[in-house]
């Protein structure tokens, strides 16, 4: 499934974001940029250690914000790591930290002439934030931003798994549907 936004593309894909050969691959990282678990384990298994040497040097990255480091051996030239919220109730501003790591990643890769980034569904996962919401929030924050005429010609959610793909497509879909309307 993808829309245009602009000039851009905006896509949702199920697979693994390790592979992808995009500018720059978003981690959904921890604040102290540890490495973990989940897709955070992956990209650093998948990179190698030059990723975490240049996370160590940064130090760490507060919730809603983002950092960027080399891509190591991925195909990717940089990794992103935004700092998602862990979801407790939907009460404790957990949208707005979730809308701001979006943001300050597609800002990192439209400062540094990026053209396109691949995002995992940040803390969909051991950080528990439910799928469709975060799918609304992460979409709408990447498409207002696209539409600023950044630079970045393509950003690519990779889903892991048919129910991430499938809470991103209908998300996807709904946007494109509400603008037919007009
Ligand atoms: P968080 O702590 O932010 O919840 P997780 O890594 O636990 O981060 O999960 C975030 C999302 O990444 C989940 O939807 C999970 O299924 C997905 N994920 C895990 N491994 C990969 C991968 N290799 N590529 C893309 N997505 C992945």
């Amino acid at each position: 499934m993808e829309i245009k936004v602009g000039n851009a593309v905006l896509e949702a894909v199920e697979g693994d974001i390790t592979g992808e050969n995009t500018d720059a691959i978003v981690n959904a990282a921890n604040s102290g940029l540890r490495g973990g678990g989940g897709v955070d384990g992956a990209i650093h298994r998948a990179g190698g250690p030059e990723i975490m040497a240049e996370c160590r040097k940064i130090g760490g990255c507060p919730t809603g914000s983002a950092v960027i480091t080399t891509g190591g051996n991925l195909k990717a030239r940089f990794v992103i790591h935004a700092v998602g919220p862990v979801y407790r109730d939907g009460k404790q501003g957990e949208d707005k930290l979730l809308r701001n790591a979006h943001v300050k990643s597609m800002q990192i890769a439209a400062e540094r002439g990026l053209k396109s980034v691949s995002f995992p569904a940040i803390s969909t996962g051991a950080y528990g934030y439910p799928i469709r919401e975060a799918a609304k929030i992460a979409l709408r924050a990447v498409k207002k931003f696209l539409e600023s005429d950044s630079g970045i010609e393509r950003v690519r959610f990779v889903l892991f798994g048919k129910p991430a793909f499938e809470a991103f497509s209908e998300e996807l879909k709904k946007i494109e549907d509400k603008r037919a309307r007009g």
